[in-house]
């Protein structure tokens, strides 16, 4: 059979399932006229982010640009081990719920559209050259959970810009304790070593510049663990990239 064909087949079947399954909203269910997105009031209870941010966390910040690099307090008191960090959502309202959804909700296919918000705020950081990497989960909870919601996230990103991608770039040594409610110094400590690359992908990653993508960052210490082992693992430079960041005074 030829491509030719398939094609036309394959668009019949997407009106057909589009008929059984017309589209959903993620937020709520809702019918929605086109496929994996938000309906109107969803989406205005988004928190997307956008005007100025921190170059380092990707925190909203006030005030306008004037071409030169701007961090928040917290980036310039403790700078992050990375070049530049840039984050989709702040992790409030309905982001929030949609992160928990990915997370423990058993819903993978919020990536999806995910992945175009994720590039949108990853753009300024990407190069020809840029190797994306998930951070990664522990095998014991990514057998529990069954997907690991960064790695998803990861090849969304980069089927939405073309970039390479390498899932299993780095690896989880340890299963560390949940961090919710640990603070800044203990995460760091209970992170240390616990993440390196992988020992056959070292060589894809040298001289390159990585992009890390998590689903939240909070303190950014598992960035921080991930950054490290990139460095380590001969990476040119390293960014990151989450979906939702969590403010600081929440
Ligand atoms: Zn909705
Ligand atoms: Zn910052």
């Amino acid at each position: 059979m030829s491509w030719t064909l398939i094609k036309p087949m394959r668009a019949g079947f997407q009106t057909a399932v589009a008929l059984i399954y017309p589209p959903r909203c993620l937020g709520c269910g809702a019918q929605v006229e086109s496929d994996f997105g938000l309906c109107g009031a969803c989406w205005r209870d988004t928190p997307f982010i956008g005007g100025t941010v921190c170059d380092s966390c990707g925190i909203p910040l006030e005030g306008a640009r004037d071409g030169h690099r701007v961090e928040c307090d917290d980036c310039m008191q403790t700078p992050r081990p990375w070049r530049q960090g840039r984050a989709a959502l702040l992790y409030a309202d309905r982001a929030r719920q949609l992160v928990l959804a990915l997370k423990h909700g058993d819903r993978p296919d919020i990536a999806r559209p995910a992945g175009v918000w994720l590039a949108r705020a990853a753009r300024p950081m990407l190069e020809r050259e840029t190797l994306i990497a998930p951070v990664p989960l522990h095998w014991t909870r990514l057998l529990r959970r069954r997907y690991n919601q960064a790695a998803l996230l990861a090849r969304a990103l980069a089927a939405q810009t073309g970039a390479a991608l390498c899932p299993d770039l780095l690896i989880r040594h340890r299963r560390t304790p949940m961090l919710d409610h640990a603070s800044a110094g203990d995460r760091l400590t209970i992170l240390a070593g616990a993440v390196s690359a992988h020992p056959r992908r070292r060589r894809r990653m040298a001289g390159r510049p990585v992009l890390l993508v998590d689903d939240v960052m909070t303190s950014g210490a598992t960035l921080a663990a991930c950054a490290a082992a990139c460095h380590a693992g001969g990476a040119a430079s390293v960014d990151v990239v989450v979906l939702a960041r969590v403010a600081k005074d929440d």
